[in-house]
């Protein structure tokens, strides 16, 4: 990286998106949910006035899209006034939320306000099943609604599905039903093991069989619905003989704010023990950007170790996560273990299949009470 005359780090591209994490604060408790573990409370919260001006700062620094998440952002009285603040600085606002806290006028204040696109999560098409998960009665009806508002007030519709071994089986229906939604774009993701869901690995980890017919079943799916709906499919990493380029590299088009302002390379670079991370509190953003350690960390290519370092594929996917090299090695540098060049590859495939065995253990839902725990005692790696 040179650095020029004026003191800035010449090859450094603006970031393209800020995933703005306005809470923790969530009526739903998902056993897989991205959250650190360590929730923040609501004191410690940036204010209404700080996360416009952190807005007002990305959109200078070269931001065109702002998610607006949580946490369940609809949790914060003042989202409309945010919503507002992303308006007057030229941002894209998108809305990432569950839905059970909206009302038909709230969304539409927030569309007045200049509210883009709305993202609504489901848990399952089964509204027993779905109700479980986010250990919510009657959520996945009142999301149902949300849908139908989304559309009256004209806003494009994405569908989030995250899938697992007890939804997996009925991924048709989830299909199926995203499209009577009106969506015009389904996300099927798969569980991604860090933070809570890391808690809850043998209670999410699907089968091989259930990954090879779900994998099926979405091609499947893109061909009846191509020109109506979009579907765009997350892999799940355990099954993988190849890593997933990870938020288009460290530090590359992204970052994320936390509910009381640390700037992160992605949303779930808190669960990296060891590695701090500067707020908006403390210093300019565009500084963050471009002179934090924890951004230059892992940008580019050349903190790899072995066999990254060497192999042509490296620049491809850049050696994949940093978050679930961690979580599965204890070392955020260490390739990540879903390559099959890794070290710890093959262990991770006999992991995934002891997990996927495993009878469903009770979910350990996501609750402010257990915030003591930290990941590194989570780890359950392949060391
Ligand atoms: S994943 Fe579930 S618990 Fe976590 S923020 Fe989203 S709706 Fe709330
Ligand atoms: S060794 Fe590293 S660079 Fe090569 S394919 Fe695996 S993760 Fe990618």
């Amino acid at each position: 990286m040179a650095e020029t005359s004026d003191g800035v780090m010449s090859d450094i591209q603006p970031p393209l998106a800020m995933l703005a994490e306005l809470t923790h604060r969530c009526p739903l408790q998902c056993p897989y949910c991205s959250n650190p573990i360590a929730l923040s409370r609501r004191t410690d919260e940036l204010t209404t006035d700080e996360w416009i001006d952190v807005i007002r700062q990305a959109a200078a620094l070269g931001v065109l899209q702002v998610h607006l998440s949580g946490g369940e952002p609809t949790a914060r009285k003042d989202l409309a006034e945010i919503i507002a603040g992303a308006r007057s600085s030229g941002l894209y606002t998108n809305l990432i939320t569950a839905g059970v806290l909206l009302t038909r006028e709230r969304l539409a204040a927030l569309v007045i306000a200049g509210l883009d696109h709305v993202q609504l999560s489901i848990q399952d098409s089964d509204p027993v099943n779905a109700d479980r998960i986010g250990n919510y009665r009657s959520g996945h009806a009142r999301k149902m609604l949300v849908a139908d508002w989304v559309r009256e007030a004209g806003l494009p519709l994405t569908i989030n599905a995250v899938v697992h071994r007890q939804n997996l089986d009925r991924l048709k229906e989830i299909i199926t039903l995203a499209s009577s939604l009106d969506a015009h774009r389904l996300e099927i993701a798969h569980v991604q093991y860090h933070g809570w869901a890391l808690k809850n690995r043998a209670a999410l980890m699907p089968t091989h069989d259930q990954v090879q017919a779900a994998t099926a079943t979405v091609e499947a799916a893109q061909d009846r619905y191509r020109g109506k709906m979009a579907i765009d499919y997350v892999v799940p990493d355990y099954y993988a003989r190849r890593p997933k380029r990870c938020m288009d590299g460290w530090g590359s088009q992204f970052f994320a704010v936390s509910p009381r302002g640390h700037v992160l390379p992605c949303h779930a670079a808190e669960s990296i023990d060891g590695m701090t991370f500067s707020s908006v509190r403390e210093h300019p953003l565009d500084w963050i950007w471009r002179y934090d350690d924890a951004f230059n960390r892992f940008r580019g290519i050349d903190w790899m170790s072995e066999p990254c370092r060497s192999c042509p594929h490296r620049y491809r996917d850049l050696g994949g996560c940093r978050c679930q090299a961690f979580a599965l090695t204890g070392d955020a540098a260490a390739t990540d273990p879903t390559c099959e060049f890794s070290p710890h590859h093959e262990a991770l495939v006999a992991l995934a299949a002891d997990d996927a065995g495993s009878g469903a253990p009770r979910y350990r839902y996501r609750r402010y009470e257990q915030t003591a725990v930290s990941e590194r005692s989570m780890v359950s790696g392949v060391r």
